[in-house]
C-alpha cells in the first residue's frame, strides 16, 4: 500500500526511461553521502531535493525537471548529465560536465568513455555550453548511439579524441 503524500520526487536522481524518452533530463549520479546542495538551489524549477539532513542523496522530480542543464555545471562533484533519448532515430545526447581546455568544438568526431574513463566508441559534439555563473565548468553534449546513452560519461581527447569533420552531416562513429 502506499502512503503518504507524493512529492514528484523519485528515490534517486534516476528519471524512468520513459520520461527520458521525452526529451532530455538530469540524470543525477551522486552517490557519496557528503554535505552538499548545490543541484538543489541551482536548480530554477525546484526539480532536485537534498532537504536535510544535508548527506542526502539528491531526488529528482522527473515530471518538473526541463533538461535545462544548469545543474551539470552546478555540481561540484561532476555527478550530473543529461539524456536525451527522444530523438527518434538510432541516437541519443549526453550532456556531460567538462572542465578541460581547450573544449571540443561543436561538429567535431570525438572518442566517448565510460564512467571509468575507458573508451567505448565515437560520438559527435553537438554542442558546448559555457554559464557565466559557473564558468569552470562547460556543459558539452554528445551526440552517441543509443545503446551508449547510459555508458558514456566523458570524452577524451588526444590522438583519439576530438578532431575536425564536416559534422553534423557525417554519422559513421
Ligand atoms: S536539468 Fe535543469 S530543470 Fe532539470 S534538474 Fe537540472 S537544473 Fe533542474
Ligand atoms: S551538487 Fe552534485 S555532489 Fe552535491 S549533492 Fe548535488 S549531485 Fe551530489
Amino acid at each position: 500500500m502506499v502512503t503518504g503524500k507524493d512529492t514528484g520526487y523519485s528515490g534517486t536522481g534516476r528519471p524512468s526511461a520513459r520520461r527520458m524518452e521525452s526529451g532530455p533530463v538530469a540524470v543525477i549520479e551522486c552517490i557519496e553521502e557528503i554535505p552538499c546542495n548545490p543541484c538543489e538551489g541551482a536548480c530554477p524549477v525546484g526539480a532536485i531535493q537534498v532537504g536535510q539532513p544535508l548527506t542526502n542523496l539528491p531526488k529528482l522530480s522527473e515530471h518538473k525537471c526541463t533538461g535545462c542543464g544548469i545543474c551539470i555545471a552546478a555540481c561540484p562533484g561532476l555527478a550530473i548529465f543529461n539524456i536525451d533519448l527522444s530523438r527518434g532515430d538510432e541516437t541519443a545526447i549526453v550532456a556531460m560536465p567538462y572542465e578541460y581546455l581547450p573544449l571540443p568544438k561543436e561538429g567535431a568526431a570525438v572518442t566517448v568513455t565510460d564512467r571509468d574513463g575507458q573508451p567505448v566508441g565515437r560520438g559527435l559534439v553537438h554542442s558546448v555550453k559555457r554559464m557565466e555563473k559557473y564558468d569552470n565548468t562547460a556543459i558539452v553534449s554528445v551526440e552517441v548511439k543509443k545503446e551508449l546513452a547510459d555508458i558514456v560519461r566523458s570524452i577524451k581527447e588526444g590522438e583519439d579524441g576530438t578532431e575536425e569533420t564536416n559534422l553534423p552531416l557525417r554519422r559513421d562513429y
